[in-house]
């Protein structure tokens, strides 16, 4: 049990059904509400399917939550909000227990521990895995039955939700594709990232921060959205294979060795340096060298601790046993998105954010490889637990609800995500991010507006005209109300 304090039965409304929604669902249905879990596509097609690395969690002996919170801090370059990070490390091995009851098998070693990866930015080996690269296929799959199965939770797959509604100025449901209304004492968006915006990315096409817009528009703020992290060794299509453009070789597979070269052949950076580090200098790489991929080596990885990983790419006409792998950086994941406080809040009441769509400041500007996953874990719990000691909604809600939508956004084009990564991509300018500002497409505008909000370079984000990082932004985030002008906060 979570040890949450015994209600009466609450509604809880859930959008999303990734590994953060799913998690939230059934914190608060063992808890005993009742969960409507909605997702606008099929259980287990979120990007939570596709995780490969795992999670991270302090639980080899020799770590400890005040080892892990060092490493996150140490890669978020002084933007990390550290109450954040420390409920992230400190609930993570619980978290693993849990899903270990819950019947998530995690890959052991041959004396039956937990098997530990090694991931950039980690002194030490604590990313825990399922099926080799195959853990979020795992975890989600796992899930996905027991909240199918659970009988106060009442799944609806295929139904994406339209708008957020409000009454009295607390979130009051959701309304859904068709106009048909859900009611809950509160509402958690679990909508996942947004780095299929840009052009290049690892992420599945339905990756675009649709939550965050509904958050938005039912007056939530938004924070760091500027700051969108480059994964870098994301598969350059070759031979015609655009099947294989942007599949993403987990960072895991340098954990064990894998080397990255040049076309001459050689090594350029520390592969297993936090991920901003690495991207910039495979970036910096191929603009010297005019190439659109530098060579990832695995030849002298055993291929059997990566099954997955290895079959795709020789579905895709690659032999990672005998060929070097051509990769590039790709858009990955979204550090901003709606602000919320430790408890998974937003600044509306009633509403909550939890994985990628939230933006809870413990990623800092450059998250540190495999918290986003623990992060859809310990946040999902915490949110389940505020969320079900919101107050009853008021018995005129249902009829007197608002819907905040404003209408559908407008579609988003190849030109759109063409001109994030051109504009917004690896290497920022003025003059760029103000040509954003025009786009067609409103999320797209936001990011430029947070983006020259932010007049430094740090992590993710790296500005030509303010290529240094400045001391006055340490810890500073861009704040972005609907209605009012971006601000600065600083958040601990
Ligand atoms: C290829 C890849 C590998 C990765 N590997 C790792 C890793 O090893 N470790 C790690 O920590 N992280 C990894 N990540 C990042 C991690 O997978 C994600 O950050 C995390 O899974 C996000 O989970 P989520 O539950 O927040 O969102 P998602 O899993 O993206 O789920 C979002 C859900 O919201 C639903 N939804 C969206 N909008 C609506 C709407 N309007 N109405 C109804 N439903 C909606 C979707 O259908 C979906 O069910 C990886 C990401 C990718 C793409």
């Amino acid at each position: 049990m979570s040890g949450l304090p015994t209600h009466g039965v609450r509604d809880l409304i859930v959008v999303g059904a990734g590994g953060a929604g799913l998690y939230t669902a059934l914190c608060a249905a063992r808890d005993g509400a009742r969960v409507t879990l909605i997702s606008s596509r099929p259980l287990a097609e979120a990007n939570s399917y596709w995780a490969q690395g795992g999670l991270a969690a302090a639980v080899a002996d020799e770590d400890s939550p005040a080892a892990h919170l060092a490493d996150t801090v140490a890669a978020g370059r002084d933007a990390v909000k550290l109450s954040a990070a420390r409920v992230l490390t400190e609930g993570a091995p619980e978290i693993v227990a849990d899903l270990t009851r819950l019947g998530v098998t995690f890959d052991a070693d041959r004396e039956g521990r937990l098997a530990l990866g090694l991931e950039g930015g980690h002194r030490i080996r604590r990313v825990v895995h399922a099926g080799g690269a195959a853990t979020g296929r795992r975890i989600v799959r796992q899930l996905s039955a027991l909240a199918a199965e659970h009988p106060l939770i009442d799944v609806l797959e295929g139904t994406p939700v339209t708008a957020i509604l409000t009454h009295d100025g607390r979130a009051s449901g959701v309304e859904l594709r068709g106009g048909e209304r859900r009611l809950g004492t509160a509402t958690v968006l679990a909508t996942g990232g947004a780095a299929a915006l840009w052009a290049r990315t690892t992420n599945p096409r339905p990756a675009v921060g649709n939550g965050m817009l509904l958050a938005f528009r039912a007056g939530a703020a938004l924070a760091d959205i500027e700051l969108m992290q480059f994964h870098p060794t994301a598969v350059v299509g070759t031979n015609g294979t655009s099947q294989a453009d942007g599949f993403l070789v987990t960072e895991a597979i340098r954990g064990e060795g894998a080397i990255l070269c040049n076309r001459a052949g050689e090594r350029f950076v520390d592969e297993l340096a936090p991920r901003d580090e690495v991207a910039r200098a495979i970036h910096d790489e191929l603009l010297r060298s005019r190439a659109t991929s530098v060579a990832l080596d695995m030849r002298g990885v055993d291929p059997g601790l990566f099954p997955n990983v290895v079959s795709h790419l020789r579905s895709v006409g690659i032999d990672p046993e005998r060929e070097l792998i051509p990769v590039a950086p790709a858009a990955h994941y979204m550090m901003g998105g709606i602000a919320t406080d430790l408890t998974a809040a937003s600044s509306v009441a009633g509403l909550y954010a939890v994985g990628e769509c939230a933006c809870t400041g413990l990623h800092g500007a450059n998250r540190l490889a495999s918290n986003s996953l623990t992060e859809c874990f310990v946040f999902g719990r915490q949110a389940a637990h505020a969320a079900l000691a919101e107050p009853a909604l008021a018995a005129a809600a249902a009829a007197a609800s608002v819907s905040t939508s404003t209408g559908p956004p407008p579609p988003l084009t190849q030109a759109s995500r063409e001109a994030l990564w051109r504009d917004a991509g690896l290497q920022r300018t003025g003059e760029g991010l103000a040509r954003l500002r025009e786009d067609a497409h409103p999320l797209v505008r936001l990011i430029a507006t947070a983006a020259i909000t932010r007049t430094e370079s740090r992590g993710a984000h790296k500005r030509d005209d303010f290529p240094e990082r400045d001391p006055a932004w340490d810890h500073e985030h861009v704040v972005l109300t609907p209605g009012s002008a971006p601000a600065r906060e600083h958040w601990a």
